[in-house]
């Protein structure tokens, strides 16, 4: 929401997104740029908008940000909440909705696995946020339910 009051709000699809609040989506994962929201940069009244923008995304701008699920280490107990937690886990493996351990090869689609008392990313491009256009979801599912606050999702 705090791009989204910037935008013009008109939904004017010039951007090629459906919706302005689409548009401030795809602006905080950095798949798009504040300079391809057209109407911000070529009319006088956005300027103001713009600038505040321009400033709020920062000077890293233009790189392309990818996604980074992070594991702190030192924090993990290894409780294993995360892979049973995981919907991609869920949607190839249905038992671990009933808290099993995932029971096809790590190298399919598991995102998460719990070796040596310690929790390990696997196959990240599986993560939700990255499916194909139009499938890919904000999730939060282990960022929010690791109860030791270990894992982070950034776009770095
Ligand atoms: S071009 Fe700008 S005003 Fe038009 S829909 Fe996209 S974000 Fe909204
Ligand atoms: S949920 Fe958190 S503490 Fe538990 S195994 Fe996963 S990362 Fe480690
Ligand atoms: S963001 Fe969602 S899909 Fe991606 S690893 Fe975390 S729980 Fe799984």
């Amino acid at each position: 929401m705090d791009l989204y009051k910037y935008l013009p709000k008109t939904n004017c699809k010039k951007c090629g997104q459906p919706t302005c609040m689409a548009f401030a989506l795809a602006l905080l994962q950095g798949k798009v740029k504040v300079d391809d929201c057209t109407p911000l940069v070529e009319e006088a009244k956005y300027k103001k908008q713009y600038d505040i923008l321009k400033e709020l995304i920062g000077k890293e701008e233009g790189q392309e940000k990818q996604l980074h699920i992070e594991i702190d280490e030192d924090k993990c107990d290894g409780c294993g909440i995360c892979v049973t937690a995981c919907p991609v886990n869920a949607r190839y493996c249905p038992p671990t909705l009933s808290g099993k351990a995932p029971d096809y090869p790590p190298d399919k689609h598991q995102l998460f696995e719990v070796k040596n008392g310690k929790c390990q990313l696997l196959n990240l491009e599986h993560c939700r946020r990255l499916e194909a256009e139009g499938r890919e979801r904000e999730c939060h599912v282990c960022e929010i339910y690791c109860p030791r606050e270990a894992i982070k999702i950034l776009y770095i």
